[in-house]
């Protein structure tokens, strides 16, 4: 047996359209694999956890590579766009910069060229970078299958590791997210075993931003990665950040209601009393960056 075995063999097709996909899934169903960048498949066949008969390439169908941004729609980001054209997208930076941080997060420069935002959502690990943000922005994933088009919100996407809303027959096109709140600001805190390209202990994305409908006046959006079997919204801690005046007393008992929301366990990466102090730490530093930019935007307009 070799120490690290090849690919077994497989036979690869380049999709050109997407009902050629459909077609392919509907006639070889669990024979088939989709593949973008390949960066999670391809291990997992190595690792002989899958094998396919078909692997099919969907980054090539129209749309699956383009970023739109609209000021009405949002931001449109076709499956296949890779971390790296992600966040360094000037509209994507400039509009949904907590995005673009969690991109910039995954990996090495090299792996983020291959590395999509699709199939980081699809591969549904709880430690995916990208969901926590698209969690807390909102986004939809767009899903194309032998009934048409749907779009399922993310808070419904992840079903568990390696689960996902998606049903046979489906796949990603694309994932969709609203316009963020006027002068919202976002944050991606990760904490890795290594600074260089590590998959996350504990990620939390934050997004901020004044709401006159709270009784603070200001809403926060705070999701939480690699500590529970899928992405979590903090609902507790926004609630408490929503209706008690901001300071940093309210930051903290915020922080300690997101650590209380973590249901990480003990693996070989890391131990679950340290991953909860970590969610507890890493939000209470999120919110207080957030929470000074929102101060400095409301100072400039006055
Ligand atoms: C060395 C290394 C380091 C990594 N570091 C990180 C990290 O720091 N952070 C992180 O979040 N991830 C990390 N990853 C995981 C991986 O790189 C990411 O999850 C990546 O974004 C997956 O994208 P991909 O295009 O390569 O997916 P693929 O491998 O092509 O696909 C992933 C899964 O989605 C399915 N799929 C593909 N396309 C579709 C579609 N259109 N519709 C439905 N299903 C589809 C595939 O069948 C597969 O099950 C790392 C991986 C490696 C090998």
């Amino acid at each position: 047996m070799l120490a690290r075995p090849g690919l077994p063999s497989f036979d690869y097709v380049r999709a050109s359209t997407p009902d050629e996909v459909l077609h392919l899934l509907d006639e070889h169903g669990a024979e088939v694999r989709l593949m973008m960048g390949g960066t999670d498949l391809l291990v997992r066949m190595r690792q002989g956890d899958v094998r396919p008969r078909f692997v099919v390439d969907v980054k090539h169908l129209p749309g699956m590579r383009d970023i739109r941004f609209d000021e009405v729609r949002g931001l449109t980001v076709g499956a296949a766009v890779t971390m790296n054209q992600l966040a360094g997208h000037a509209d994507v930076r400039e509009h949904y910069s907590l995005l673009a941080d969690a991109a910039r997060s995954v990996a090495s420069y090299q792996l983020r060229n291959r590395a999509t935002l699709g199939g980081n959502l699809c591969n549904a690990s709880p430690c995916a970078d990208t969901a926590p943000a698209t969690l807390v922005l909102d986004g939809r994933a767009c899903l194309y299958g032998p009934g048409g088009e749907r779009e399922v919100t993310a808070t419904e996407f992840f079903l568990g590791p390696g689960k996902t809303a998606m049903q046979p027959g489906e796949f990603l096109t694309a994932i969709r997210y609203p316009v963020p709140p006027f002068d919202s600001a976002g944050r991606y805190l990760k904490l890795g075993r290594s600074k260089l390209g590590d998959l996350s202990l504990v990620g939390v994305a934050i997004l901020g931003f004044s709401d006159g409908t709270a009784s603070s006046g200001y809403r926060f959006r705070i999701g939480l990665g690699s500590v529970a079997p899928v992405p979590l919204l903090a609902r507790e801690a926004e609630a408490v950040l929503a209706t008690s005046a901001l300071c940093e007393e309210t930051l903290a008992l915020a922080a300690r209601k997101a650590m209380e929301t973590a249901m990480p366990i003990d693996d070989v990466r890391a131990g679950a009393v340290y991953q909860k102090a970590m969610v507890r730490t890493l939000t209470l530093r999120g919110l207080r960056e957030v929470w000074v930019w929102l101060q400095s935007t409301q100072s400039r307009s006055r």
